[in-house]
């Protein structure tokens, strides 16, 4: 795997610059993250692992620009969601980002197919960019189940297919949340063999949460969190250097 030196020299896909993010339920704050500074370089495949409530999810969802700090910056490429629009921030985020959860989320009374195809349609591009769904289904073992519904295929099969659809438009930017969180040991093998072909065959930019120290040790880099903050040292020390970049 790549070295700390190699990683600093790449630009950086994602930067997250000291966010805080206060969740208010009625008279209760939970400080969900309290300063976390990282800094995800294009071609990373990054596992941020962390006990359960520590913030993983909340980081991801403010990392993909699906909701937004209460302090702090998150930088996706050269811009600060934080300083464009609503409309310009859904753009950026179709255009940079695929995310994947634990639950698939695929929709049920569509093929495996049609699930991959609408997401392309979605991203309206036309037909010349990203994937072709044959071409992804392939990639992904599952040809052969292109015409088969969700509750027609395995756990492990429909996790695939989920990854097929968020990265079917070429997103620079994986994310994944608890991606191998419902399979069994088999199936999640599969799923971390896939995420790591596609960062070593096609430079694809991953980060993905998980639970589980095994989980995490298909990823190049780990980023620990307990309590809303990141433990690793080595993690500030890339977020700096990326600031003296910035300057
Ligand atoms: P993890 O993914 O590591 O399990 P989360 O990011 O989901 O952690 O949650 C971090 C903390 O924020 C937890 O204490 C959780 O209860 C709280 N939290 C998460 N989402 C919300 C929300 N929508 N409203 C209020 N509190 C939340
Ligand atoms: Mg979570």
């Amino acid at each position: 795997m790549s070295n700390p030196v190699d990683i600093r020299k790449r630009k950086s896909a994602i930067t997250v610059d000291g966010v805080y993010m206060a969740y208010r339920v009625g008279l209760v704050e939970t400080m969900a993250l309290q300063g976390v500074n990282i800094c995800l370089r294009e071609g990373e495949f990054g596992a941020i692992m962390g006990p359960s409530g520590c913030g993983k999810s909340t980081l991801l969802h403010l990392m993909g620009g699906l909701q937004t700090p209460t302090r702090g910056r998150v930088i996706i490429g050269d811009t600060n969601l934080a300083g464009v629009s609503d409309a310009r921030r859904t753009e950026i985020r179709r255009d940079n980002i695929g995310f994947v959860f634990q639950r698939y989320n695929l929709l049920p009374t569509l093929t495996a197919y049609d699930n991959i195809d609408l997401a392309k349609e979605i991203c309206g591009k036309g037909d010349k960019h990203g994937f072709d769904p044959k071409e992804i289904l392939s990639m992904m073992g599952l040809e052969h189940k292109s015409h088969h519904k969700p509750s027609e295929l395995s756990g492990g099969e429909q996790q695939r297919i989920a990854i097929a659809r968020a990265i079917v438009n070429r997103p620079k930017i994986l994310l994944a949340d608890e991606p191998t969180g419902s399979l069994d040991s088999e199936n999640s093998q599969a799923v971390l063999e896939l995420l790591q072909e596609l960062n070593q065959r096609y430079g694809q930019t991953i980060l993905m949460i998980t639970h589980d120290s095994e989980v995490a040790g298909a990823a190049g880099r780990i980023i620990e969190m307990r309590d809303g903050r990141v433990l690793n040292k080595v993690e500030n020390l890339f977020y700096a250097v990326e600031q003296k970049h910035q300057h």
